[in-house]
């Protein structure tokens, strides 16, 4: 059975990814960083993602798309998932376009997952056993960092911690109370298109994705 993203949990997920954004738009605010004439792109990076409410969300986008458009992004993840297998089966790490993004921009930027939204700034957050994780940016924010002069004390960072948690009570209330049954997520977004929504077998199934 497929797990349906309820009104109520939509109107929650997108306040949060709201919230994210403000956040990450005042760190890199404050540090004058901006995407705009890069010359890399962060959408060709070998993302995973953790939560079945996300995977949920990125389908409800998918399925609102014309036909033919689905069709060819499905057609694209199916390729990406094909490529990056045997990327990662010869020991390398993929570095593939994502089936969602034409020509440099991301095409469902709205329901574009947290790691997309939260990775580009320097971020901070304290895991639920205490230990503090901190994270230095994309290179071209280091760059920044860098060029300014500024100590790890005195450059602003994202705290990503309240946000997270936002995110696993949610997820909670979306698996209703099935979370420890539920295998963990681990898939890029091509493997959660090619999947399909997120069903109730996967909170059933032990086995974890590799
Ligand atoms: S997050 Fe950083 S590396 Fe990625 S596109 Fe933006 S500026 Fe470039
Ligand atoms: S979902 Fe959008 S932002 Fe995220 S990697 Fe794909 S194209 Fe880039």
């Amino acid at each position: 059975m497929e797990l349906r993203l309820i009104g109520g949990l939509i109107l929650q997920l997108e306040q949060l990814y709201r919230d994210m954004e403000a956040a990450y738009d005042t760190v890199a605010g404050q540090l004058d960083h901006s995407c705009d004439g890069c010359p890399d792109n962060c959408c060709d990076s070998y993302f995973l993602h953790h939560t079945y409410i996300e995977w949920a969300y990125l389908w409800h986008g998918v399925e609102a798309l014309p036909d033919a458009r689905r069709r060819q992004i499905l057609e694209r993840a199916a390729r990406y998932q094909e490529d990056s297998s045997l990327l990662i089966g010869n020991g390398r790490r993929p570095k593939l376009m994502c089936p969602l993004n034409d020509d440099g921009r991301c095409t469902m930027y709205k329901h574009r997952l947290m790691v997309c939204r939260t990775h580009g700034v320097p971020a901070s957050m304290i895991r639920p056993d205490g230990k503090k994780l901190s994270f230095p940016g994309c290179f071209r924010c280091q760059e920044l960092v860098e060029s300014r002069g500024l100590a790890a004390a005195e450059f602003p960072v994202m705290e990503r911690t309240g946000l997270l948690r936002r995110l696993v009570i949610l997820e909670h209330e979306f698996l209703e109370g099935r979370r420890h049954l539920a295998p963990k997520v681990r898939r890029t977004i091509a493997s959660m298109l090619v999947e399909g929504p997120p069903r109730l077998a996967h909170c059933s199934d032990p086995r974890p994705e590799g």
